[in-house]
């Protein structure tokens, strides 16, 4: 489309790169920020810059966040012997809509893959192992049913049982190879409920 506008082929370009943004798709979008007042287009580049620049990353649980310590880690009401490992921050959001569990995050910021490169050291086990004092009682592993997560699950009970705390893996009902943020709310729910201790 280059004959067109060179800023409009940038555009698409920049849209393109985005995880789940096909060509197709960043052309549709170009489309419609170009032929919106230019007001709306402002308003979508300003929010862009400004949660690059100013979202954080919570100092105790690693969840996004506006401040140095999150909502959920700040609440006094959240039973902090209890410590959920997920994934990533769309996973602990999917636990949180369930509304149900009341302890605390682990935020890992993916999952071991040998195939990516994504070893312990580049997650954030060394910070989780920093909580895992003689408060906490109940590690629940709740990293995707993928092979990743799995590896992930297994490596973490390794490391966490010999310190006498108990370490529970969340139940099948998650479908193998099936993404937490995918789930619906009830098998969730069951999967939390039904944890079993490994
Ligand atoms: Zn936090």
């Amino acid at each position: 489309m280059n004959f067109i506008s060179k800023d409009f082929e940038k555009l698409v370009e920049e849209l393109s790169s985005l995880p789940g943004v096909g060509i197709k798709s960043a052309g549709r979008l170009a489309f419609h920020i170009i032929n919106e007042p230019i007001e709306k287009s402002e308003a979508l580049a300003n929010a862009i810059k400004n949660a690059a620049k100013n979202v954080k990353h919570c100092k105790i649980c690693n969840m996004i966040t506006d401040d140095e310590v999150c909502s959920i880690c700040k609440n006094e009401i959240r039973n902090k012997k209890i410590i959920m490992v997920v994934e990533n921050d769309r996973d602990l959001i999917a636990y949180e809509k369930v509304g149900k569990y009341k302890g605390l995050y682990h935020v890992l910021g993916g999952a071991i893959s040998p195939l990516l490169g994504i070893g312990p050291n580049e997650l954030k086990i060394k910070e989780l192992l920093k909580r895992l004092t003689q408060d906490v009682e109940e590690v629940i592993l709740a990293t995707n049913s993928s092979i990743e997560g799995e590896a992930t699950a297994t490596y973490l009970a390794k490391i966490i049982k010999p310190l006498n705390i108990k370490v529970s893996r969340i139940a099948s009902g998650v479908p193998v190879g099936g993404d937490i943020e995918n789930i619906d709310e009830v098998t969730l729910f069951r999967a939390y409920e039904g944890r079993v201790e490994i």
